[in-house]
């Protein structure tokens, strides 16, 4: 029997038919394309089965199957290990050419490489493309080719770069979806790829409140952040619309989208950072690391009210607002002295919006060890963070509904953890 001759296009963290690069250059090969999702098994064999993260990936499918009916056409959803999965694909189907979007985790380089030889060695032709940042891997470097490790003179290096082409190009493939292979193929139910829905939900983002990000940003019971980063972590918006967007919206906000790429070229560069302190001077910190206070850390117990409200969201929500990210990783690395992989660890179990780049980037910075990292002296003081960011205790009652009944006593007394953190850090950095 012939084999029916066609192209594929991969999804995987882009999971939307707008402005989607690899998608679009994919529908102008000459051949009717397959759209393919692959639950993988190395990703998904460590997680609970009702992790709320794999829910979103289900719903975004789904969402991108029912438009595909619209063209006669379906996705394929796919369970395995995504070498074994290429195979079989490979025996089924006349495979000319594959296209998906490039992911610069080290993980997924290791698989990409993997699967292109096994595409490559059956003549198929593959390609890949730019598509979740602006500026990918060393396209903004300094003058000597390297990559910055201070964000702001790599801020305005991008600035200026994106300013050169902009608005920069989106990439409408509407025109072209009747280039979509005509199939109706089944759409597994969420229990048939080994997971049940979750009672916890990725929001919608909201950017209404945008215009006014540079003042009202830092107070997490005002809640006026946009709510993207889930979306953007799992391709559900285009990071190009976005960002031609909010660079006429405000610039605070157009500055955090890039840190987060600033945090992906760093990791990009220096892969260590995904377990080792990128300053090395820091290997030498004695953490005390003891089981019980990460414990009540993590259950939001330490007494701190700012402290136990954010891991309280976290556990409840899988989402914390980010002026309570740092004060939580500065609490867990400077008053109890534990080493920040321990709390990047629990973030990313926990986090909707778990992005390894910007988990360990601002970890890092937490605890003093990373590129442009807070000085190791600075130890927030949760007390004052509250007074400053969270006055009239809103954001506190609301997740500690206990807290007028007369609050626990914190766990560690401020000024001695302060000193303490000093002294260790001090001791422990090698010369
Ligand atoms: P907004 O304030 O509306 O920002 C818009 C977007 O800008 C975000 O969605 C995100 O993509 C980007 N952004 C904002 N702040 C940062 C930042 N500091 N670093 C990198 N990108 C940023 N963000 C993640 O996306 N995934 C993580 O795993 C993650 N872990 C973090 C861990 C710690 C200890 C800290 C302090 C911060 C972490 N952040 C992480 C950054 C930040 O807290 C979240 O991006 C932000 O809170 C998400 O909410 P938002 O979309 O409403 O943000």
């Amino acid at each position: 029997m012939t084999k029916l001759s066609v192209a594929f296009f991969w999804f995987r963290r882009d999971l939307r038919l707008e402005d989607n690069v690899g998608l679009f250059h994919a529908l102008q090969s000459h051949f009717p394309v397959i759209p393919l999702f692959i639950f993988d098994d190395a990703i998904l064999d460590s997680l609970p089965n009702d992790d709320a993260r794999v829910g979103f990936i289900y719903e975004s499918l789904a969402k991108i199957n029912s438009k595909l009916h619209e063209s006669g056409s379906s996705l394929l959803i796919k369970k395995g290990p995504t070498a074994s999965v290429w195979q079989s694909l490979i025996q089924e189907f006349d495979i000319k050419e594959v296209f998906y979007n490039k992911d610069y985790e080290p993980y997924a380089i290791k698989r990409d490489l993997a699967i292109s030889e096994i595409l490559n060695s059956n003549y198929t032709i593959t390609s890949f493309f730019k598509d979740q940042v602006i500026f990918e891997e060393l396209e903004i470097t300094k003058s000597d080719g390297l990559p910055y490790t201070v964000y702001t003179p790599y801020k305005n290096k991008w600035l200026e770069k994106y300013k050169v082409n902009a608005p920069v190009t989106e990439f409408d493939a509407s025109l072209y979806y009747s280039n979509f292979y005509k199939s109706n193929f089944d759409f597994p139910t969420l229990e048939q790829i080994g997971f049940i829905e979750s009672t916890i939900k990725v929001k919608p983002h909201n950017l209404t409140q945008i215009s006014n990000y540079h003042e009202t940003r830092d107070f997490p019971a005002i809640d006026s952040t946009s709510y993207l980063s889930p979306h953007l972590r799992f391709g559900t918006i285009s990071i190009r619309k976005l960002v031609n967007w909010a660079v006429r919206k405000n610039d605070v906000f157009l500055s955090e989208l890039i840190w987060r790429e600033f945090f992906m070229q760093i990791l990009y560069s220096f892969p260590k950072v995904m377990d080792h302190n990128f300053k090395s001077a820091y290997d030498g910190i004695q953490w005390r690391n003891n089981e019980e206070d990460f414990k009540r850390w993590c259950t939001g117990t330490t007494g701190y009210p700012m402290v136990d409200a954010g891991m309280r969201q976290l556990n409840e929500t899988g989402y914390m607002h980010n002026r309570v990210r740092m004060v939580v990783a500065s609490f867990l690395c400077k008053h109890l002295l534990i080493q920040w992989q321990w709390g990047e660890a629990y973030f990313a179990e926990k986090l909707l919006d778990y992005e390894l780049s910007a988990n360990v980037g601002n970890w890092q910075w937490a605890a003093g060890t990373g590129c442009d990292a807070a000085p190791y002296f600075r130890v927030f003081n949760p007390e004052i963070q509250l007074k400053k960011f969270d006055e009239k205790g809103i954001y506190i009652r609301k997740w500690i509904p206990e807290f007028d009944l007369g609050y626990g006593a914190p766990m560690v007394e401020h000024a001695m953890a302060r000193d303490r953190a000093i002294a260790t850090y001090k001791a422990g950095i090698l010369k």
